[in-house]
């Protein structure tokens, strides 16, 4: 059934559609706008961070490499001194170069002749042949430096170091300088960067590391494998990464660089090339909170910020659209009612009632029924009590056809001391009933609080009725009928209801 609110809701939903659709896109369109701005942060940050760690890596390998550069110059220096004096026992050489050894930054020195017959203590020919060092030496054109390993002779970390010379009337064969690791890790040690990033000579075929600089002293200086050094796992997401990073190593790339997560930390990580040292690089690791810590700062901030920013604006939008569509509500409001009574007026009421009609001659589920209702001799009233008394009895009574009609029909005030009632079924003994009791209400308005100033006066009104489809199939005919109704019931005296009957005039 058809009722002035449901007439309206359809209405109501669209608008309220149309609003969170709008909403919707805003959030979209912000969501989107928040995305791509976090989204270039990061970008920006990703590529701040690998240039600041590439550029931390090429400084301590070129810091390196001018360092090696330097040793393996004095070694020169050394093997050019030594083949000017053209020595042919290499042996007696070897003793007094070894006592002078002593507090020398070089662990040992000692020589390779021609024949490969290694000239140094019996411990050190051992390593010669444990780690292959004469292969090394035959690299050395006209320096080469051994991976790191551990002497024999200190129990240290050490690397060895071989220059080509001439003895014995030109005959070829290599100066060999064994110095302490520290010597290099000393090199890759950087000052200004013993706060969080982390430095290492790494193997290019394997995990192999040693650690140069880093926040964890113990560590420094120590044979490590960087996957147990990493402690944590990386996260499987840049697993793939990690491997194409060492692959590039291992391929003998200059230089590459990679970024992984391990938890919730962002890591990059570079390695460069260590002239001379073969099989050997600088890694230099840099969590990217130590890099990036202000620009994260102010990511967040500005993420912050656009939260609130979206979040005000949202409430905004509603608060605004609630009080629009309060004041919109007021303004239908006023524009279908009668400002005295609050009724409907004609225009709203023969728009509901036409569409209720309309309902009923669709579906020809009920009957409706028209009241016209005129208060009578109301121009005594104003006469008598005066023209707010009058407004008074108009409101009172309008208030008693809602008391009586609200739940089951529309009123309306039609103007001056007219009304008109639309009542959603033709129950003539049901409609009697209830304009009784509109009699006994109307009987009860007055026109003044004061007893003696409304003194015998008493309230009545004449009803005429007609009944939907039977008495007329349209709404105007049908108020023409009732009208007549009410006519009749006028001329029979007033104070009385009467429905059409057929033929009537
Ligand atoms: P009848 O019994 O034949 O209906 O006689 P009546 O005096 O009621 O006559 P009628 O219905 O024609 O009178 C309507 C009067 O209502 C005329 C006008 O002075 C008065 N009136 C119209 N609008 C208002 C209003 O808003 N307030 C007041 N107080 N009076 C009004
Ligand atoms: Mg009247």
């Amino acid at each position: 059934m058809i009722t002035k609110k449901s007439i309206a809701i359809p209405n109501e939903i669209s608008k309220n559609f149309s609003f969170f659709k709008m909403l919707v896109i805003y959030l979209v369109i912000c969501g989107v706008g928040i995305g791509v701005l976090l989204a270039s942060f990061d970008w920006l940050i990703r590529s701040n961070n690998k240039k600041l760690t590439g550029d931390v890596c090429s400084l301590v390998t070129e810091k390196m490499n001018n360092s090696i550069g330097r040793m393996t110059g004095s070694a020169e220096n050394m093997a050019a001194l030594l083949s000017a004096q053209d020595h042919y026992d290499l042996q007696e050489l070897y003793d007094i170069l070894s006592r002078d050894s002593v507090g020398s930054e070089y662990v040992s020195i000692g020589f390779i002749d021609e024949e490969g017959r290694i000239y140094g203590s019996p411990v050190e020919r051992n390593e010669f042949e444990k780690w292959g060092l004469s292969d090394i030496a035959s690299l050395a054109d006209p320096v080469s430096i051994s991976a790191p390993y551990r002497s024999g002779k200190t129990g240290q970390p050490v690397f060895t170091m071989f220059v080509d010379y001439t003895y014995g009337g030109g005959r070829k064969g290599y100066l060999f300088l064994t110095y302490p690791l520290k010597e290099i890790q000393n090199m890759a040690y950087t000052e200004s960067l013993t706060g969080d990033a982390e430095i290492w000579l790494m193997e290019t075929d394997s995990d192999n590391i040693i650690q140069c600089a880093g926040p964890n002293k113990y560590s420094l200086g120590m044979w490590d494998n960087a996957l147990t050094t990493l402690r944590k796992p990386i996260n499987s997401n840049y697993q793939e990464d990690y491997a194409d990073w060492k692959n590039k190593m291992n391929a003998g790339e200059d230089s590459a660089c990679v970024t992984y997560k391990i938890d919730s930390e962002t890591y990059t990580q570079v390695y460069s090339k260590i002239n001379f040292m073969h099989g050997w690089c600088v890694v230099v690791r840099i969590p990217d909170s130590a890099l990036s810590s202000a620009i994260q700062q102010f990511r967040t901030s500005v993420f912050i910020f656009m939260a609130i920013f979206v979040i005000a604006t949202v409430i905004m939008f509603i608060g605004s659209h609630r009080r629009e569509a309060e004041e919109k509500k007021v303004l239908e409001n006023l524009s279908i009612q009668d400002p005295l009574t609050s009724a409907l007026n004609r225009r709203a009421f023969d728009f509901t009632a036409d569409q209720y009609l309309g309902y009923l001659g669709k579906t020809l589920k009920n009957e409706a029924a028209l009241l016209f209702i005129d208060i009578d001799y109301f121009k005594h009233v104003n006469d008598r009590f005066g023209h707010d008394a009058g407004d008074r009895i108009l409101t009172g009574f309008s208030a008693a056809l809602q008391e009586i009609f609200g739940e089951t029909g529309y009123i309306s005030r039609y103007g001056g001391d007219e009304f008109v009632v639309l009542v959603r079924n033709g129950d003539k003994d049901r409609i009697s009933g209830q304009l009784e009791l509109l009699q006994k209400k109307a009987a009860e308005v007055k026109p003044s609080d004061d007893r003696e100033v409304c003194g015998d006066f008493v309230l009545t009104f004449s009803c005429g009725a007609a009944v939907y489809p039977k008495d007329a199939d349209s709404l105007k005919s049908l108020e023409e009928r009732a009208d007549n109704a009410l006519y009749i019931v006028k001329e029979n005296g007033r104070n009385g209801f009467g429905w059409y009957r057929s033929g009537q005039k």
